[in-house]
């Protein structure tokens, strides 16, 4: 069995805990014994799980594993102590907010001998896959994805970072690619931010990336994109899966524990966290410049 901590009691780290207490049976996940938890608050045990210190969790030769599902801003540091105690370390999307950092990061994890897996629940999504299924053969021409959603609490950082998961689904879509011009429009007494990017793909077909946010607004997704052999303007419909997704996630990270994943995949899904991450500083430094 492999002991794990989970630093960060938001919505995402309760799941984790949740997870580790009833796994998918006959899953590598049921490898995974959840130690203790560890806040900035003094909280009560959680789901029969006790707070423990950073220190200790650090310390102990029975943690084996940390899940960061803290704020996007303080994912850095805390992989960096981790992996430092040679732990393998699941962090929640985005792993860092800056390309150099994920690379020192990655760079740590080889030298020190473990995983570092960084969770991208959206590709997981019943909604994806349908969407990829659609996609798949087809020529694009050009596409816009616009995503609308309430405000963010403070520390989840510049949009293209907190928004990573739909730059991701873009990448995943279409392949490498670059980033032509991005703007930021904010409104600060209305907590209203647009930042719409501009991305070529690699054989220079136009992609159109908006992130806006506003208390109130809706959660979606909107795509529109053109095809040789048509439009694609709505997401296809997809029933619920019956795994959830950070079980999935959780299967799959335990999977790469157990050494069932192999080093081609482990790669790949390097160099697609690492593209992502370092579009997503290039539409920063566009929108700040
Ligand atoms: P959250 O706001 O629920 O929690 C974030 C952090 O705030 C946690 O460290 C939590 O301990 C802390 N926190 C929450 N309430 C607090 C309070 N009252 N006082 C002090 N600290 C408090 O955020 P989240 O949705 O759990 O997101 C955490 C990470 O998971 C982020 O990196 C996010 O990008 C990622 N993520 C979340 C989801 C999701 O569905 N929630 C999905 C994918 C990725």
């Amino acid at each position: 069995m492999l002991g794990a901590v989970v630093i960060g009691i938001g919505t995402a780290g309760c799941v984790r805990i949740r997870d580790m207490l009833v796994p998918l049976r006959g899953s590598p996940a049921e490898k995974l014994a959840v130690k203790g938890f560890i806040s900035r608050r003094s909280l009560e045990p959680q789901q029969g799980v006790s707070r423990i210190s950073l220190e200790e969790a650090l310390g102990r030769d029975d943690v084996h594993v940390a899940f960061i599902c803290t704020e996007n801003m303080s994912h850095e540091d805390n992989v960096r102590m981790f992996l430092q105690a040679q732990k393998h370390v699941c962090v929640e999307y985005p792993m860092t907010m800056s390309y150099k950092a994920a690379v020192e990061l990655w760079d740590l994890a080889e030298e020190k001998g473990v995983i570092l897996h960084e969770e991208h629940i959206e590709l997981l999504t019943e909604e994806y896959k349908q969407l990829k299924k659609e996609v798949e053969g087809k020529t694009l021409q050009e596409g816009t994805l616009h995503f609308t959603g309430g405000a963010l609490k403070p520390g989840f950082g510049f949009p293209s970072f907190s928004g990573i998961a739909r730059l991701t689904w873009l990448v995943e879509l279409f392949g490498e690619l670059s980033v032509s011009a991005a703007t930021l429009e904010e409104d600060p007494a209305n907590s209203y931010s647009k930042m719409t990017a501009k991305l070529l793909t690699s054989d220079n077909r136009s992609l159109t990336w908006i992130e806006e946010r506003q208390p109130g607004l809706p959660r979606a997704k909107n795509i529109n994109f053109q095809f040789d052999s048509g439009p694609l303007t709505q997401i296809p419909p997809a029933p619920r899966g019956t795994v959830g997704l950070f079980m999935q996630d959780l299967i799959h990270f335990s999977a790469k524990l157990a050494g069932q994943v192999s080093p081609e995949e482990l790669q790949r899904e390097r160099v697609r966290v690492l593209h992502c991450l370092e579009l997503a500083g290039k539409i920063q430094e566009l929108c700040q410049g």
